[in-house]
């Protein structure tokens, strides 16, 4: 009987640090609100809920308590406009995402037009989007950067979703140096955290009868793992707890491997392991 982890999974920094900054708020007795849910994991999200944490799509007038702004950060708009309405507020935005909110803000004062690679959906994009005071190109793959009209006489900063692919970044940035297109200046803003997730992921499912990726069904660095999951292990499934292992997929013979996005609690990936290593058990 087997089940592999793989090496890196779970939490990151980004989420971890924002888990700690609302739980240690919400110890303060401090009415704390969300802006949007505080990171794509529904589990996590419903018992901060339980201990008091309420979730908020829009600022409004006035508020009797504080405002956290999650790891994925929000654009300059919303930062002002809480600054202006006096409204306390604590940021939570992972560092890394936050540097990409000052390469976007200070190139496209410049006056640069920003290329951004990334899921035009995601609230991570929404709030880079946020920063940039020039023109944005929204490139979900190489076929849609390859759609932009690249004017020679003008200067773009690149910029990627820190959860983006990164082979298909690769491609792109291949690309860029190959046409010799120097008026594009690329900045590599995948994160470690999401490049060791999909290098030890691609490395498990080459070796597993059966993935489960464990994650958030509207985490995008979790749609990620499958995606690359799915390429070396065709028996991949994406579920977000125990409740969802495809149990009739697995045998006593069958490797099972497990990795989770970085909105995944330890305790959910634990869960999931156990009754894994339980049914395994059971059918011996
Ligand atoms: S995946 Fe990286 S960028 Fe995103 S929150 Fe985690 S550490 Fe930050």
């Amino acid at each position: 009987m087997e089940v592999k982890k793989a090496d890196f999974l779970g939490f990151c920094f980004g989420v971890n640090r924002a888990i700690d900054i609302v739980e240690s708020e919400l110890n303060k007795k401090v009415k704390l609100y969300s802006l949007g849910e505080i990171i794509h994991n529904k589990d996590v999200v419903n018992s901060f809920k339980q201990k008091g944490l309420y979730i908020i799509n829009s600022i409004p007038k006035n508020l009797d308590g504080k405002i956290i702004i999650r790891s994925h950060g929000v654009g300059k708009d919303i930062i002002d406009e809480l600054n202006k309405k006096n409204i306390e507020y604590i940021d939570a935005t992972c560092p890394k995402v936050k540097k990409i909110h000052k390469i976007v803000y200070e190139n496209s004062l410049q006056g640069n037009e920003i290329i951004i690679a990334g899921d035009s959906g995601h609230p991570e994009i929404k709030a880079i989007l946020g920063w940039s005071t020039t023109k944005c190109h929204i490139i979900k793959n190489l076929k849609e950067f390859l759609s932009i009209d690249i004017d020679k006489e003008k200067n773009y900063t690149f910029v990627s979703q820190t959860t983006f692919n990164k082979n298909e970044l690769k491609t792109i940035i291949n690309l860029i140096t190959c046409k010799k297109l120097s008026n594009i200046t690329i900045f590599n803003t995948i994160c470690d955290a999401t490049m060791k997730r999909q290098e030890a992921c691609t490395k498990l499912s080459k070796d597993c009868d059966l993935m489960l990726v464990i994650g958030g069904k509207n985490s995008s660095n979790t749609k990620k793992l499958f995606e690359i999951s799915k390429l070396y292990c065709n028996n991949s499934y994406h579920i977000e707890n125990y409740k969802e292992i495809p149990y009739k997929n697995i045998n006593k013979n069958t490797i099972v491997g497990v990795t989770a996005g970085a909105s995944t609690p330890d305790w959910i990936i634990e869960e999931v392991i156990q009754n894994v290593r339980k049914f395994k058990l059971y059918n011996e």
